[in-house]
């Protein structure tokens, strides 16, 4: 099996109860290498962009309210890039499913998710589920020299007489 990239996000849900250092200890049974990592302040631009394949949905301008922040006071997330064998599968594995009333309870949003009244899933954290969803998503949220690894292709741009790497 080769190695593959995936991106993880620790929502506002998960900092703001205190849960990061819980889930990278979950995450570390994977034995995959945490090869990149931010706190990100989410703007609206970052979350439509990330959700992108769900803004047909009824509950796309809640979701975007949650991941920004606006639903627990807590303006963060942390982003983080794993890589290894089968890491897609084994970070969604360790994530549970979608629904946190129908993950596995020892998983961290079978654990930590709830339902709200709204009917949104509250669910502690987010994983791609497949590599060209990471590599969309991963290059969404990182820049090519926030990644220790060079996972994909890149070329140089000059921005006021500043040359550097972006992704191609
Ligand atoms: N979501 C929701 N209700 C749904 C489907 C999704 O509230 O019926 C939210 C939930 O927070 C989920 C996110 O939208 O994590 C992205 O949905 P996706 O289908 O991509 O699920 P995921 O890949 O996160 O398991
Ligand atoms: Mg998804």
């Amino acid at each position: 099996m080769k190695n593959e990239a995936t991106l993880v996000i620790i929502k506002p849900d998960g900092l703001k109860k205190s849960l990061t250092g819980n889930i990278l200890s979950r995450l570390s049974e994977t034995k995959l290498k945490i090869i990149g990592a931010r706190v990100v302040k989410v703007d609206e631009e970052l979350a439509r962009k990330h959700y992108s394949h769900l803004q047909d949905k009824p509950f796309f301008p809640e979701l975007v309210k949650y991941i920004t922040g606006q639903l627990h006071g807590e303006n963060r997330v942390m982003a983080l890039v794993y890589w290894g064998r089968e890491a897609i599968s084994k970070v969604r594995q360790i994530a549970g499913a979608t629904n946190p009333e129908e993950a596995d309870p020892v998983s961290v949003r079978g654990a930590y998710g709830r339902i709200l009244t709204s009917g949104l899933y509250e669910n502690v954290i987010h994983a791609s589920s497949s590599p060209d969803e990471a590599e969309r998503e991963i290059k969404l949220w990182f820049e090519p020299d926030e990644i220790v690894y060079d996972l994909y292709r890149t070329e140089e741009k000059e921005s006021g007489g500043i040359r550097k790497r972006a992704w191609k």
